[in-house]
């Protein structure tokens, strides 16, 4: 599966603390993220991340690029609801995007848990979900 774990800046340690906690179950998945935070998941974690440009800056429409191109399979996205993001359209765009292609998307830590716990019991049935997408 295609992780991507995305956090702004003042969900970012919130974002360290769920990837250290769920490291046994992330390290089996190929994971992506903008630029910050996967620098940061790299070093605080351990995990390898495929890093793409940092949010503000279109890491987010690359993340979205992967969804178009069904690419991607799972968002986590711890975003701060209480502080004005320069790039608000793109936050917007991607989460629009999951909702078109039908990506299961985490937009805070008590979903994440419940979608990588879902993953890790097999829960899901990940191959009927892309079937669904095409
Ligand atoms: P960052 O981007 O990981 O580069 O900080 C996240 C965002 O703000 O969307």
């Amino acid at each position: 599966m295609n992780i991507a774990l995305i956090a702004h800046d003042r969900k970012k340690d919130d974002l360290i603390q769920f990837a250290t906690a769920y490291k046994p179950i992330l390290s089996k998945h190929n994971l992506f993220a903008t630029g910050t935070t996967g620098q940061r998941v790299i070093d605080e974690t351990g995990l390898a991340v495929h890093r793409f440009q940092s949010g503000p800056l279109g890491g987010d429409q690359q993340i979205g690029a992967m969804i178009a191109q069904n690419n991607m399979d799972m968002i986590i996205f711890f975003r701060d609801p209480l502080t004005a993001q320069p790039h608000e359209p793109d936050v917007t765009a991607l989460i629009r995007l999951c909702d078109v292609y039908q990506i299961p998307l985490a937009t805070n830590m008590g979903t994440a848990e419940v979608l990588l716990k879902g993953l890790e019991k097999g829960l899901v049935d990940w191959r009927l979900l892309n079937e669904r997408r095409k």
